[in-house]
């Protein structure tokens, strides 16, 4: 027998060291997901219609903190990483 979790969204607004995340928590175990891996605008928002070519990757955290570092070293610094060619060399000078 196999046992699924189906979460139950709620929006919410975390503000931490100066940052601040709108967001949905699951209201049963109090996960909070990756805005951008859920696409949360979609999901609890209600700011948009989830984009046909988006493909869903669940990422949830059980703290505002780790939420933050996922953001920071996934989706921030992948993003620097990719440019990165771009970035070096406008840094010259
Ligand atoms: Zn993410």
């Amino acid at each position: 027998m196999a046992y699924t979790w189906e979460p139950r969204w709620e929006k919410i607004k975390i503000e931490k060291y100066g940052v601040i995340i709108h967001t949905c928590r699951d209201k049963i175990t109090g996960m909070i997901a990756c805005p951008i891996c859920i696409h949360a605008a979609s999901k609890c928002l209600g700011i948009e219609k989830i984009p046909a070519t988006y493909k869903q990757k669940n990422i949830f955290f059980f703290t505002p903190e780790d939420l933050i570092i996922h953001i920071r070293e996934y989706h921030t610094y992948g993003y620097l990483r990719k440019i990165g060619g771009r970035k070096k060399e406008r840094s010259v000078g």
